[in-house]
């Protein structure tokens, strides 16, 4: 019988432990680890074969080349000394580790933030290679981000990973407050589904999650709910994400001697990033966790793992965390290929030299990343939520993930004739975005019936 992708398989060739699990196989050999992709030919491998009687090396190997793609164990002994090399590099204690302000977890610098996969053997590939936490949401794929999150954590010691997520309420998305259908108890409500989904009895952190105005930041009910939580011992640590606005979000965080950490959206595209590195600072000075998250600045993943040499990508990270007061970057990678890459950028975070002109280069560039400038906000004749558009318009073409387009569009409530009045859109964007074109664009995905976007 074939080896089934879905499934735990395991087996041993020599002394190396060896499983594949939904076609992601790892190995294990005196300390060496190495993951791939389980792709073609596998019913080269037979369970029977595999488990009861060692595979002939030769045959390993083929299959491993036609197969298992970036395997690279069983190699003569100099190439598995850079190998135990690269483990060793690969251990969390020997990535650059920061501390997230006053919750004193020290944490690597880059860990998987993973609104973009549901894949199992990704999240489980990143915990593996040390990256030690996960940041995901209530809202994420409808929940199930939040499952496969659950699924990979399931039976793992607590206390061998961090967990973060995010709960948020619907609000005006137009002017960013809260009405009073905003309660606690539905935020309450919100966070129990998340810890089931999840399987845990409580997260590290529970973020309060998209705010970009004061009030919201401050909003009593949701304080309530989340302090009630943390007394109940269902959250360690409470915090904000924000990305937009965000050097207000930040400060009012600060201010309100509420909150223990802040996510922020922090790259080097943001015409506003002195600003924010400003209330970055601040929030750290405070003691407050500082995390960064959409750090490439739209710039569209996909671009990984190509052929291409994957600069913006790489760029993106470094650059954040040449700021020593980001205690951490989520990054949200969605292969195996990205996951290695961030891995190693922890291996050496310094910007080289073509890197720092590549940056000067990448800035003027055009991007997918919507400032949230808010600048379009005025002009807009049907008061459209146009930031937001332009993110899931940037979650569609640059992410390439559809479901979070979808989501966030049909989170917004948007008229039945989006634009259609209008003979002529008289929004500016300082970015100079189509406006109207995209929103053109991107609105036809409202009509798709979400099961067909898997
Ligand atoms: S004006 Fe342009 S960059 Fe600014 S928020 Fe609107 S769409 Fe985004
Ligand atoms: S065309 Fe669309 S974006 Fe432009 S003003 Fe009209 S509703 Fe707003």
């Amino acid at each position: 019988m074939g080896v089934q992708a879905s499934r735990l398989f395991e087996f041993k060739f020599k002394k190396t432990r060896c499983k594949i699990d939904n076609r992601v196989t790892s190995c294990w050999e005196s300390g060496i680890y190495a993951y791939g992709r389980f792709a073609e030919n596998k019913d080269k491998i037979e369970e029977g074969d595999m488990s009861a009687k060692e595979m002939d090396r030769r045959e390993f190997l083929r299959s491993s080349a036609t197969g298992l793609g970036a395997f690279v164990f069983l190699l003569p002994a100099s190439q598995r000394a850079g190998l135990a090399k690269e483990a060793q590099q690969r251990d969390p204690k020997n990535y650059p580790q920061r501390v997230l302000g006053k919750t004193g977890i020290r944490l690597p610098a880059i860990t998987m933030g993973v609104m973009n996969s549901d894949n199992p053997s990704l999240i489980r590939a990143a915990l593996d290679a040390g990256m030690m936490h996960l940041d995901t949401a209530h809202a994420y794929m409808r929940g199930r981000n939040e499952e496969a999150v659950g699924e990979v954590i399931k039976g793992r010691p607590r206390d061998s990973f961090f967990l973060s997520t995010k709960v948020g309420l619907p609000k005006d998305e137009t002017t960013g407050i809260y009405d009073q259908s905003a309660t606690e108890a539905a935020f309450l409500s919100r966070l129990d589904i998340s810890l089931k989904r999840l399987g845990l009895d409580y997260v590290d952190i529970l973020y309060h999650h998209n705010v970009w105005k004061k009030e919201a930041v401050l909003y009593e009910p949701i304080m309530n709910a989340m302090a009630k939580a943390k007394k109940a011992g269902k959250v360690r640590f409470t915090g904000i994400s924000t990305h937009r606005n965000e050097p207000e979000a930040i400060l009012t965080a600060v201010d309100s001697h509420f909150y223990d950490v802040v996510l922020t959206a922090y790259n080097f595209r943001q015409k506003h990033q002195e600003e924010v590195k400003k209330a970055i600072a601040r929030a750290a000075e405070a003691g407050l966790g500082v995390v960064g998250m959409k750090a490439m600045g739209g710039s569209p993943q996909s671009n990984y793992g190509r052929g291409r040499e994957p600069e913006e990508a790489r760029v993106g990270l470094k650059w954040v965390l040449q700021d020593a007061n980001v205690h951490m970057v989520i990054a949200g990678f969605t292969t195996f290929d990205q996951l290695e890459m961030d891995v190693k950028i922890m291996q050496d975070m310094s910007l080289t030299k073509r890197e720092k002109a590549y940056l000067q280069k990448a800035i003027s560039m055009t991007s997918l990343y919507c400032q949230g400038c808010e600048k379009c906000l005025g002009s807009c004749l049907q008061k459209l939520p146009i930031p937001d558009l332009m993110r899931a318009y940037m979650y569609l073409y640059g992410y390439r993930n559809i479901g979070a387009a979808q989501d966030l569009l049909l989170s917004l409530h948007l008229p039945a004739n989006v634009c259609n009045d209008c003979e002529t859109c008289p929004v500016g964007c300082p970015s100079g975005f189509p406006v109207a074109k995209k929103i053109a664009d991107l609105i036809r995905l409202r009509d798709v019936p979400p099961e067909f976007i898997a």
